[in-house]
């Protein structure tokens, strides 16, 4: 009889080691295979195309319509960011957004990054180029006027209300608008790019990096025909992605 115990204890701790080593094994394997999935967690990107539904946006004498050209940009850059990226489009059909529901998409997506895409627009016919916005209280020509200087958010412990939240990030922000003109800058033939700040009511609620490309005036006839142009977008696309890892890479 206590032989017999003896004998089934032994097995049951011979059960017991082969299992706890089993365990460890498959422990081990598992730490291994986690470390480059927890430093691969997918850094999500929200994308607003500008305008839509009634609201068209600027029209090109062409009759191409800014809604129209953002959301195809915004789609192609979507295609492109996605094998890396977590992308979320605040709209991805024609019809309208307020600018608040654009920006609550951004920040209840707890996104790393927004993106908003526009086209310019005037009554000028010969004004063309880029222009990469990144948030500010006051503009690049207020600033440049005189006027009192801007105060800082950045590191500092002062009550912000959710409607300035932006002011926290216009360091990062304004970083996130010179990687994105790099590498559009020579890349794509627009007659400028540059970077600018202004205090855009769609950035100024977005609690993360966030700019506003205007790629391009519609309203002028060559930048109109080449936003029609498949790969143009398509070569903006890829430049404003190579941007996005660029700016990713500087904070890593
Ligand atoms: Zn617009």
């Amino acid at each position: 009889m206590s032989m017999s115990c003896d004998l089934v204890t032994q097995k049951a701790v011979r059960s017991i080691f082969i299992l706890i080593t089993l365990l460890l094994v498959s422990l081990l394997g598992d730490a291994e295979a986690k470390t480059p999935f927890f430093k691969g967690i997918k850094k999500t990107v929200v994308l607003d195309p500008g305008h839509g539904g009634h609201d068209i946006g600027a029209r090109g004498p062409d009759g191409g319509l800014e809604k129209n050209v953002t959301l195809t940009l915004a789609t192609e850059l979507a295609a492109a960011l996605r094998d890396e990226y977590k992308v979320v489009m605040t709209r991805t059909g024609d019809y309208g957004l307020d600018l608040a529901g654009r920006t609550n998409t951004a920040n209840h997506s707890e996104a790393d990054l927004f993106i908003s895409i526009h086209t310019g627009g005037s009554f000028l016919h010969n004004a063309g180029g880029i222009i990469i916005f990144y948030f500010r209280e006051l503009s690049d020509q207020t600033l440049a006027s005189g006027s009192e200087p801007l105060k800082s958010f950045e590191d500092s412990d002062d009550q912000i209300t959710w409607d300035e939240i932006q002011q926290k990030h216009t360091g990062s922000s304004s970083i996130l608008a010179k990687s994105i003109q790099s590498r559009i800058s020579g890349k794509v033939k627009f007659s400028r790019c540059n970077v600018q700040s202004a205090p855009l009511l769609v950035l100024r609620g977005a609690d993360m990096p966030a700019v506003l490309i205007e790629t391009g005036y519609l309203t002028n006839p060559a930048e109109e025909k080449a936003l029609k142009d498949p790969e143009v977008i398509s070569r903006l696309a890829a430049a404003i992605r190579q941007g996005v890892e660029d700016f990713f890479s500087k904070f890593e």
